[in-house]
């Protein structure tokens, strides 16, 4: 793969592709950052990107594409019902998964809501590894509830615990007892686990997920949006697996589920989503749906020039040189973190580079969103925009009350072969300038919160006036340099 070993014993990620298509970014003078920070309510999701030096706050939709995905959607076949298009795609996911239907949807959370609304009962409960917001909101929409049963050192912040994804056997067995195999809606694994850190789950572990719930008749639930990184740690981590080809690892995953579904904003580096299953009742049930929620069923919400670059980013992820590369740059970034003293997840999952600031802020309690505040902060300092993954991403208690995150995280996500390595180097000083700094950093407030997925438009303001003091302290730092 594509670390290479420097004559210093200087392990470097060495990108296995040249760019050819660049878009310029800009770099705005502190004074100007926190100006902008202010005018976003201190929500990085409110930034304007043109005021953005590196977008770090996801992937999604923002992954770098192939020439041959370009090239792929000159040849899309425009049309509402039964294009061409549509039957490559699903011939290529068939290949891949060795599932039998396939259906479209326009992103990851359309199939989360057309899953909900088939399997989701109200007052049934949905087991997971772990939530990822906006499938929680579907499930709870639809009057079900979450229980997560991820094993216990994936709440850790520091680990070598390999697979931190993997499902608790003992919390599922315990589950199905406590509640009835009848009030379980389904299991749902997601791979990657994206909020507490991309953390992947392993081959043995849903092995023996699936063998329990099949035996318990509940359906298996893989949420694959996050794959490729998880394909690219069990072949790294696992040693069964070291030689067996992506596509085979992929199969085999697959062969443990009932439903796949996928957010093609991440999976395959395009935009879309779809979900495949075998079982004709089950596909039924789904199909009906897509017409009403999404679009015709060869389509489903997708434009087809997005399809055809859908088809061959698959197929390309089934590439480990194609794949290694995100993973391996975030451990080159969490790796410089760590030895600066910044408080990182470990060991480095996928997704992007995960800091604690549990740790970094501990001076501020977590009704006082101590990840947001450090997400603006690191805004004002660096020009980088990172994604709040804590309490701020929580909604409230019935009894109006924050429910307290597990893990306050900011993600600094790299999306697909977009940055290079002294962009993420860049990234890492002003970081490890912040930490040395740290006590300079306040909390924040609500001043306009919405009550479903606050994160996303709610507006803040800081405790007092640390984000004025904080860039002063940084123009004294870094005198004329941005
Ligand atoms: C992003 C994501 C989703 C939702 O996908 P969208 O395309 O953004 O709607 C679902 N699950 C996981 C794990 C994700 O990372």
């Amino acid at each position: 793969m594509s670390n290479v070993t420097f004559l210093s014993g200087e392990k470097i990620p060495l990108e296995m592709h040249k760019i050819r298509m660049v878009q310029k970014i800009n770099l705005l003078p502190n004074e100007e950052r926190l100006k902008s920070m202010k005018e976003a309510g201190f929500n990085t999701f409110l930034l304007r990107n043109r005021d953005v030096f590196l977008d770090m706050l996801t992937d999604s939709g923002v992954n770098a594409m192939s020439e041959n995905q370009y090239a792929a959607m000159m040849q899309a076949d425009d049309s509402y019902a039964g294009s061409e298009t549509f039957y490559r795609l699903e011939s290529v996911l068939q290949d891949i998964f060795k599932m039998k239907h396939f259906l479209p949807a326009h992103q990851g959370r359309a199939c989360e809501h057309i899953i909900s609304q088939a399997l989701v009962k109200p007052g049934s409960t949905v087991l997971m590894n772990y939530h990822f917001t906006t499938t929680k909101a579907h499930i709870a929409l639809m009057g079900g509830n979450v229980e997560e049963i991820i094993c216990d050192e994936g709440l850790k912040i520091e680990s070598d615990a390999p697979f931190k994804g993997d499902v608790d056997i003992d919390k599922l067995n315990e589950a199905i007892n406590r509640l009835g195999k009848e009030k379980i809606a389904f299991m749902r694994i997601e791979a990657g686990t994206n909020l507490v850190g991309g953390q992947p789950v392993s081959m043995g572990n849903m092995r023996e997920v699936s063998e329990i719930c099949r035996k318990n008749n509940i359906p298996v639930v893989y949420d694959a949006s996050l794959l490729s990184d998880n394909l690219y740690f069990i072949k790294v981590r696992d040693p069964k697996y070291k030689n067996v080809d992506i596509k085979e690892i992929t199969r085999e995953i697959a062969s443990f589920m009932d439903i796949i579904y996928f957010s093609a904003r991440k999976l395959g580096s395009a935009r879309g989503g779809g979900i495949l299953v075998s079982d004709d009742m089950l596909f039924n049930k789904m199909r009906e749906l897509i017409p009403l929620f999404e679009g015709f069923l060869t389509y489903g919400g997708m434009s087809v020039r997005e399809m055809e670059a859908l088809a061959v980013g698959l197929t390309e992820t089934m590439d480990i040189n194609v794949i290694s590369q995100t993973p391996i740059f975030i451990e080159a970034l969490s790796d410089e973190l760590a030895a600066k003293g910044v408080p990182v997840v470990t060991p480095a999952g996928g997704l992007g580079c995960h800091v604690d600031a549990k740790q970094f802020c501990s001076h501020i309690p977590q009704t006082e969103y101590p990840a947001g505040a450090l997400a603006a902060a690191l805004f004002i300092a660096s020009g980088v925009r990172s994604m709040e993954r804590g309490t701020l991403s929580e909604e409230r208690n019935e009894d109006g009350n924050d429910r307290l995150a597990e893990m306050e995280l900011i993600r600094l996500a790299l999306p697909k072969r977009v940055f290079t390595l002294s962009q993420t180097k860049y990234a890492a000083d002003r970081l490890a300038w912040l930490f040395n700094n740290r006590h300079l950093i306040g909390g924040l407030k609500f001043v306009k919160e919405p009550k479903v997925l606050r994160f996303f438009f709610g507006r803040l303001e800081a405790i007092g006036s640390w984000p004025d003091v904080l860039a002063e302290q940084f123009r004294k730092d870094f005198g004329d340099s941005l």
